[in-house]
Parts: C-alpha cells; sequence; structure tokens
C-alpha cells in the first residue's frame, strides 16, 4: 500500500505511480454516453467509477479539469462504420427530431449522475457543437497522409500508416491484417481502418449533416474524442476514462488519431473500468434491453443503494448483476445508516479522539490509493464501526472521509433514510413484490398487494421520483 495514489494505467498493463504532467491541474477526459436512449446501470457503473477517480485526486490535493463528452452523432449501429446513425434511428422511432432525442437522453443522464452522486464534470461537450474542430482534424490526418477515400462513402484511417496502433490494446498485426471479413466496408484497406467523416447517402437524406471539403457529410464516432479533449485539455493529458469496451478499438482509434500529428505521447494513464453484466452475459444499449436507474427506483431501490452495490466490487472486476446481490446491497446500505443512527446518538457527549481520527484518515487514503481499492474501503468502515478502542464520536467525524472518496453521502443520508427506516419490513417487502408485479404488467397482483399494505396500514403512491409510503 502507498502513500501516494496508484493506478493500473492500461497501456502499461501494470499498477503504477500517479504523477501529474503538472502539480497545478490534472486534466481528464472521459467518453461520455450515446444520447439515443437511457444510460443503462452497467454505464452507470463506469461513471460510479470514474467518480472515484476524481474524487481520490482531490483527497490528494490534486485540482482537476474534467471534460465528459456528449456523443449525439455519428455512432453507427455498426461498429464497421456501415448501418444507420443511432441518433437517427431513435428520433425515427419515437417521432422527434434528433435535437429532442438528444436533450431528452442528455437531461435523463445527468439526472441519473446526481441521483448517484457523481461529481459533475468541470464541462460537458457536445460533439455537434465541435463540428469545425472535427473537420480540422480530418483535413490534418488526411495532409499528414495518414487518411484515403473511398468513393461514396467517406474518409477512412490508415491504422497501418501508424506503427503503434496496436500500442495500447496489445493486438496482433497479423490479427488485424486478417481479421474477420464480415460487415467489412468496400474500398477499406484493413479490417481495423476506420471512418473520419463518412458522406451522405446519395438516396437517403439525413437529418444531422453537415458541409466538409468531403462534400455534405457527418464525423465519424471516433472523432470527436479526439478532436474535443485535444481542444479543451491540449495535446497531452493526464487520464483518459472509459469502459474495458474502449481499449482495442475506440481508444486505439482516438491514439491514432492524435499521436502521429503531435509527436507527443498523448493520455499518460488509461483507466478502464470492467463491465457490469447480466444474465445474458453483457448489458447493452443497443439491443434495447437493460436496466435503467429509473426502473431500480420504481422497485423500490435506492440510487445510492446501487451506488454502494457497485463500490462493493472493485473496477477492473467483472460484476454479475442480480436482484439478490442488489437486495443485499440495499440491506447493507440502510442497515450501516441505521447503525450509524444509533452511533450519533452515543456521540453526544464525547470528544473526537484527534490523533485516532488522523491515523484513520492515514489508513483510509492508503487503501484507496491502491488503485482505488473501494471495496476495502467499505471493509474498513464496517471493521472501524465495530472498534471498540476508537469512541463514537470520533468514528461519526471520520464519515466526512468516507463520504469525500465513496461519494455515499453518509452523513446526509442520515437524515433522509429516517422516513424509509420508519416504514415496517413486512410492508417495505410488499412494495418491493409490487413494483416486481407492476414491471412484470401483473396489474391483478399488484392491486391486492396495494389493498394488503393498506390492510397494514400504509399507503402508496407512485410518483416520478419513485414510490413514496406514507401512513393512512
Ligand atoms: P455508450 O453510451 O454505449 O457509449 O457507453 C457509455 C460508457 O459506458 C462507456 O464508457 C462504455 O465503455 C461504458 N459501458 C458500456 N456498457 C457497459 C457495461 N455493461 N458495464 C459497464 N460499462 C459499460
Ligand atoms: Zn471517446
Amino acid at each position: 500500500m502507498s502513500e501516494t495514489l496508484e493506478l493500473y494505467n492500461t497501456i502499461e498493463r501494470k499498477i503504477v505511480p500517479f504523477i501529474p504532467l503538472s502539480n497545478q491541474l490534472v486534466k481528464i477526459y472521459a467518453c461520455g454516453p450515446t444520447v439515443y436512449n437511457y444510460a443503462h446501470i452497467g454505464n452507470l457503473r463506469t461513471y460510479i467509477n470514474q467518480d472515484l477517480l476524481v474524487r481520490a485526486l482531490k483527497f490528494n490535493g490534486f485540482k482537476i479539469k474534467h471534460v465528459i463528452n456528449i456523443t449525439d452523432v455519428g455512432h453507427l449501429t455498426s461498429d464497421e462504420d456501415s448501418g444507420d446513425d443511432k441518433m437517427e434511428l431513435s428520433a425515427a422511432k419515437e417521432g422527434a427530431t434528433i435535437w429532442e432525442v438528444a436533450q431528452k437522453y442528455t437531461d435523463a443522464f445527468m439526472n441519473d449522475f446526481q441521483e448517484l452522486n457523481i461529481t459533475k464534470p468541470t464541462l460537458w461537450s457536445k460533439a455537434t457543437d465541435h463540428i469545425d474542430e472535427q473537420i480540422e482534424l480530418v483535413k490534418r490526418l488526411e495532409e499528414a497522409g495518414l487518411a484515403y477515400k473511398i468513393e461514396n462513402d467517406g474518409i477512412y484511417y490508415d491504422t497501418f500508416k501508424f506503427k503503434d496502433y496496436n500500442r495500447l490494446g496489445g493486438q496482433n498485426l497479423e490479427e488485424l491484417k486478417a481479421g474477420a471479413r464480415i460487415n467489412f466496408t468496400e474500398g477499406k484497406k484493413n479490417i481495423s481502418d476506420f471512418a473520419l467523416w463518412k458522406v451522405s447517402p446519395q438516396n437517403k437524406k439525413r437529418l444531422m449533416q453537415w458541409p466538409s471539403p468531403w462534400g455534405m457529410g457527418f464525423p465519424g464516432w471516433h472523432i470527436e474524442c479526439s478532436a474535443m479533449a485535444l481542444k479543451h485539455l491540449g495535446e497531452e493529458i493526464d487520464i483518459h476514462c472509459g469502459g474495458v469496451d474502449h481499449i482495442k478499438i475506440h481508444h486505439s482509434n482516438e491514439i491514432a488519431q492524435v499521436e502521429p500529428l503531435t509527436k507527443k505521447r498523448w493520455v499518460r494513464y488509461w483507466m478502464h473500468s470492467e463491465f457490469l453484466i447480466d444474465q445474458s452475459g453483457k448489458m447493452s444499449k443497443s439491443t434495447g434491453e437493460f436496466l435503467t436507474l429509473s426502473l431500480l427506483k420504481s422497485k423500490g431501490y435506492l440510487p445510492l443503494a446501487y451506488r454502494f452495490y457497485c463500490l462493493g466490487s472493485h473496477y477492473r472486476s467483472k460484476l454479475n448483476f442480480s436482484y439478490e446481490s442488489l437486495d443485499a446491497a440495499q440491506q447493507g446500505y440502510i442497515g450501516l445508516i441505521a447503525k450509524l443512527r444509533r452511533l450519533m446518538a452515543e456521540s453526544k457527549d464525547l470528544q473526537v479522539e484527534n490523533e485516532k481520527l488522523i491515523a484513520i484518515r492515514g489508513k483510509i487514503k492508503k487503501i484507496i490509493n491502491n488503485d482505488l481499492n473501494s471495496s476495502e474501503t467499505l471493509a474498513y468502515l464496517f471493521t472501524l464501526l465495530k472498534d471498540y478502542s476508537v469512541n463514537a464520536s470520533t468514528k461519526i467525524a471520520s464519515l466526512d472521509v468516507f463520504d469525500a472518496l465513496l461519494g455515499l453521502d453518509l452523513v446526509e443520508s442520515l437524515k433522509k433514510i429516517e422516513k424509509i427506516e420508519k416504514v415496517p419490513e413486512e410492508v417495505r417487502q410488499l412494495v418491493l413484490e409490487r413494483s416486481k408485479a407492476k414491471s412484470e404488467k401483473n396489474f391483478v397482483r399488484a392491486d391486492s398487494i396495494r389493498l394488503k399494505i393498506k390492510e397494514l396500514g400504509y399507503l402508496i403512491e407512485d410518483r416520478k421520483e419513485g414510490i413514496k409510503i406514507k401512513k393512512g
């Protein structure tokens, strides 16, 4: 364990000390959501993990400039630069304009951030606000001889011209050459080449398109991140984050679009968050089968209980989602708050033991500095609460440190949770069962459970922000 922050750096394939480019400001870029649908709880796990990084950096005394993009154009249904634009498809399905769809899901995403207590970035950066910068970057790549044109299709990046293309993903070049030929775009020189700019099809009017030196069209998905990161963070950045699915393609492409032009190492540390997986093996936004935070809320789960659930496993481990384990996490979270409330009452006339508090703080810092070990930080919290050699006031005083790092809002939740706690366990269980019945569209059962709840003396109201339970 280390006094200073150590992080796993994907590109070095090991845990290394974090040394910022400048002590004044740590620059972080994170790939944001494609806003054609709600974020699923897997996406949100990734942002909770990134928030852990942001909080750990702040705890270590760093100032941060943190940019997250909003992908509102250019992400096609196929990873092979073919298929339809996800945004256009969603707009057609919802009978709305693309801009309305983008706004709706961007707002929903930001709302999820707030409910999960995820720190807002310094800047939200929208792809459609940076079309000029993306065109400029494509021009530079073309001038540097790294791009080629496919007639009636677009401008493509020639990945075999960048000798370090596989450095991040570790792909074997022969493997890349051979590649699977399914969906192989006609005219592409290598399987790993990717679109920088796509020209609009002649037989179909696109809703989103812009003039460019290559004709009316729209940017490829990968170019937006490089262009926006260069604009807002400069030619060298400290940390770039995303999910593990981005390592081999999206992030390798992002590097290829920058380093041959700047001749500098673009990103010092790559942080990749492992996936949340469901029974089907993958939670996927494009198949439309996924769980959202609002669905969890409608089933009676607290957003912070989901955060607690995520923090219980390391960001580099896969997390298998099940309602049983989420139930256990919610009980653990509510139980923790209940324990803290008893402790608060106990702490009334006790002085904080300052030296012990400093030692506790030091211990927490060491744990989190070991590659953001959130589960061990939580385990330490539970051990501390049982430690009779530390008085209740000191324990309560240490919660600020846990809150600063884990963002579980323990101190605030002590107040909020009161309402939930007063409801008997039997009623809470029935509320969960009713939500389940509703989600399965079994309204007869849902209504009969509501009556049972009423007989026990409680009324429930379905509200936009969740279920309200009150004595009736
Ligand atoms: P997207 O909106 O699909 O571009 O994804 C937003 C972020 O969520 C990216 O950083 C992805 O790598 C990440 N992500 C996608 N699926 C999952 C998942 N099942 N578990 C964790 N992170 C994911
Ligand atoms: Zn990106």
